[in-house]
């Protein structure tokens, strides 16, 4: 690495400790500060985030990064350094002080309204602030700047080149894969799933949930879980990353399948190359990436046969008043009911995808000014019937369930249907190279599949754009087509379709 690259390098080092400073104070806020903390931690947060601002953005760190780019003879990670410092920087620069100071504030109201008009199920006491959220968001894509629509500025800074030209085609094949098996499904028998609402102690079932994670490959000398009122993956560097959960004892699935998901986020930040770490390299590439690690734990290896043939015994040992009479069977069945219902984050995996599309479908009609924020739930509700045959029966079931847009987010549902999508290429390729693979979880053991997923995902951190690294990994772009076929085959099965 030449001069002024590594000048700046140890710069935005610094950039980046600061960022990691902030995120342990946000965890420390989402799990054990005292709520009279609140006011306080967020000036704390607010004076680190505009120091790391102002040293990303100042003169001296833009003439340091113009000289850097002109060096000649790179090696591969610096050039890959100074693309996403440059990435970085242009994103800090674009945004004008006042739009960035107005969104900051404009959210910070909007997600206290959002909570109690949710908890009133009172929509319009929220419109007003999302109003002002698509104004905010119409803006920041004019400032970020896009080629065809509003949308793909904001979408490109969670998921680096991904645009509505993209996704569009991505998502017609996923409704035409996810509708019509939904509709056979629902012609079938529907699966009784009330064991899981037994009464479940909540610490076994952490303790349960944590010799899992032990078991995949979770490294609890360089992380740790705790608990949450919403369940999270953060980190301060590769060899300390935080999970939480939240457990109710009326609900055996939120725990341990919530653990299994943070996990898979958790080990893809374990697994990131040393020599990236604690620089702009470090780190997850793209949220529908690390979504595809998470739903791959999830749900390919948690919520597979294969996976409860080694475990359910144990679980059994662990709850036997409650599991005693129930077969592995019935239990498998049981965590992959599938049915329609109007909340995404209790939505299984064949519906969830269609939650997905209907939010991402809105958001672009909000901000091409095709829908007002006063049509919004009728929207809302006609798209639930139109792709799940559901209505809400109010808006807190309906448009206000999620926190996304309060705290200004437009343009980041869509990565959790990619981190789908991709969850089964990925599954494609391992198998291709190990056959075994499913006898071998059926065994508890992962020694092939985390070493490969290191090998392929992890370790490359940023080094790679988002599309890079999944050609890499799996051969060929983003495709649909292993996904659909998946769905079909296991639920085919459990459905007797
Ligand atoms: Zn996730």
């Amino acid at each position: 690495m030449n001069e002024q690259s590594t000048q700046l390098k140890a710069r935005l080092a610094d950039v980046h400790n600061l960022n990691m400073a902030g995120a342990l104070l946000d965890w420390d806020q989402q799990t054990y500060m005292p709520s009279g903390g609140v006011e306080a931690r967020a000036e704390q947060r607010a004076t680190l985030s505009k120091i790391a601002h102002q040293l990303l953005t100042n003169d001296e760190t833009s003439k340091l990064l113009e000289q850097a780019e002109r060096e000649q003879n790179r090696d591969e990670t610096t050039t890959a350094f100074l693309r996403v410092a440059r990435r970085e920087f242009d994103h800090a620069t674009k945004l004008p002080a006042e739009l960035v100071e107005e969104t900051s504030r404009v959210t910070s109201i909007a997600q206290e309204e959002w909570a109690k008009a949710r908890a009133a199920s009172d929509y319009a006491h929220f419109a007003p602030h999302l109003e002002k959220i698509v104004d905010i968001n119409q803006r920041t894509a004019q400032a970020l700047g896009y080629e065809e629509k509003l949308y793909d500025a904001l979408l490109d800074q969670y998921e680096e080149g991904m645009t509505c030209a993209q996704l569009d085609p991505i998502f017609e094949q996923l409704k035409e894969a996810s509708i019509p098996l939904i509709g056979r499904i629902a012609q079938q028998p529907g699966i009784d799933d009330s064991i899981l609402a037994r009464d479940y102690d909540g610490e076994t079932q952490k303790a349960f949930a944590e010799r899992v994670l032990d078991e995949c490959g979770f490294d609890f000398n360089r992380g740790r879980q705790d608990l949450s009122v919403h369940p999270f993956c953060t980190n301060f560097g590769r060899d300390d990353v935080r999970i939480t959960t939240r457990l109710n004892t009326n609900d055996l699935q939120s725990a341990l399948f919530g653990s299994l998901h943070e996990m898979g986020h958790a080990m893809y930040e374990q697994g990131i190359a040393p020599d990236l770490d604690g620089n702009v390299l470090g780190g997850g590439v793209s949220l529908g990436v690390h979504e595809s690690q998470s739903r791959l734990w999830e749900n390919l290896v948690g919520r597979s046969r294969a996976f409860w043939k080694h475990n359910y015994r144990r679980l059994q040992e662990t709850f036997p008043a409650q599991l005693n009479d129930v077969s592995e069977d019935d239990f498998y069945r049981a965590i992959n009911k599938v049915e329609p219902s109007c909340i995404r984050v209790e939505a299984d995996e064949v519906t969830y995808n269609l939650h997905i599309i209907l939010r991402y479908e809105m958001e672009n009609d909000l901000l091409e000014g095709r829908l007002s924020v006063a049509d919004a739930p009728a929207a809302w509700n006609a798209k639930m019937q139109q792709y799940l045959g559901v209505t809400p029966p109010d808006d807190a079931h309906g448009i206000l369930q999620d926190v996304h847009w309060s705290i200004g987010a437009m343009g980041y549902f869509p990565t959790y249907s990619l981190g789908n999508i991709l969850s089964a290429q990925l599954w494609n390729r391992v198998l291709e190279d190990a056959p075994n693979l499913e006898s071998q979880i059926a065994r508890g053991d992962f020694s092939v599949l985390l070493p490969w997923l290191r090998e392929n995902i992890h370790r490359h951190g940023k080094t790679y754009t988002p599309k890079q690294l999944v050609q890499r990994a799996t051969g060929t772009s983003l495709d649909v087509a292993p996904y659909a076929k998946y769905l079909n085959d296991k639920f085919g099965a459990i459905y007797s379709l």
